[in-house]
């Protein structure tokens, strides 16, 4: 990190400004200008908040050279992580992965019928919100520890990793009696950073998504969360960011995947649903993800999309989800990589 003083810095001032660095442990190096007098600042700067360095008023201009976070940055890390998620590796060179399932676990046989036939169009691992979180408090909330029960049901009957999000952490034990392979933080969530810090303190895989107006800065340092309590085991969702546009539901923003594996080794996938909201934009999207490498999709389908209790309009077939498959393997082999 760089400080550059005003010129009529007070000497007395600087001393302040010196000290309460030093106290953190960080050196100062003074380089003198004709005009300007700089400070380098070396050691681990992730530990200061550059905004809160103007509060001395010597302070002309601070620039941050290494990003604010350190477990999630590839610099630390430069291989690619791969998460095992219940026996499936996610990232690096493995194989690009299919989530699927309904947004909301819905009645046993329901739930059951759209997992298998997930499964047969070549899904590796089940998604089903147990809890929901709905824009208006009137819509359908989840089945919640019912939910998680069939899933677990599900996950056992046709041997997939099942993915489901939790809201609050009071219900975590819930998820850890019904064997949940990895918890969702959805990206209302992104920024709960209590839920963040206790989803930290488990070992289980999180698929954590961007949120709806979040930089990828942000998102990273909430990824840093999680991980400075102990669990490295993170997945990057980006799910569409909101935008003006009025003809999809979020803006699928891409330009993240290339953006995100520069600067970390967390593995990113992609979920072209809540991004369009629209089935019909779902292939392209998902095979346009796949050529800017992705690690992996997460689709909502369902056994008879115009049954759906939620988000039906962007739920796709399980004929349309095995033929996004078929093409993404294509796409997949193209980039040197496998679906
Ligand atoms: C979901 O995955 O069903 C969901 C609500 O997603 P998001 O948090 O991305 O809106
Ligand atoms: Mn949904």
């Amino acid at each position: 990190m760089i400080i550059t003083l005003k010129r009529t810095a007070e000497p007395q001032e600087t001393e302040r400004l010196i000290e309460s660095v030093e106290k953190l442990g960080l050196e100062m190096h003074l380089i003198s200008g004709a005009n300007f007098n700089v400070y380098g600042i070396v050691g681990d700067t992730t530990i200061l908040d550059e905004k809160q360095i103007y509060r001395f008023s010597c302070v002309q201009d601070v620039c941050r050279i290494a990003a604010p976070y350190k477990l999630a940055n590839r610099v630390f890390h430069p291989d690619d992580s791969v998460i095992n998620v219940g026996g499936i590796r996610v990232g690096g060179h493995e194989k690009i992965v299919v989530i699927s399932g309904p947004c909301s676990v819905e009645e046993d046989e329901s739930l059951l019928a759209s997992a298998e036939a997930v499964k047969k169009a070549g899904a590796d691992m089940l998604r089903g919100g147990a809890y929901k979180p709905r824009t208006s408090p009137y819509a359908f909330q989840g089945r919640g520890k019912d939910g998680l029960a069939v899933l677990h049901q599900a996950k056992e009957q046709f041997g997939m990793p099942v993915v489901t999000e939790l809201m609050n952490m009071n219900k975590i034990q819930e998820f850890i009696d019904a064997d949940v392979d990895m918890i969702q933080i959805g990206a209302r969530n992104m920024q709960n950073f209590d839920l963040l810090k206790e989803v930290g303190k488990t070992k289980i895989p999180v698929l954590l998504k961007r949120g709806l107006s979040n930089t990828i800065e942000e998102w990273l340092m909430a990824a840093e969360y999680i991980m400075s309590e102990g669990n490295m085991n993170v997945i990057l969702c980006e799910r569409g960011i909101r935008t003006f546009e009025k003809y999809t539901r979020n803006t699928l923003d891409l330009s993240v995947i290339p953006i995100v594996k520069r600067r970390s080794h967390l593995p990113v996938i992609i979920d072209p649903s809540h991004a369009t909201g629209d089935r019909q934009l779902v292939e392209s999207m998902s095979l346009a993800a796949i050529a800017a490498g992705a690690d992996g999709l997460i689709i909502e389908a369902h056994h008879c999309p115009e049954n759906a209790w939620s988000d039906g309009a962007q739920t796709v077939t399980p004929e349309q989800l095995q033929q996004i498959i078929a093409k993404g393997k294509a796409i997949a082999h193209v980039i040197g990589r496998r679906m």
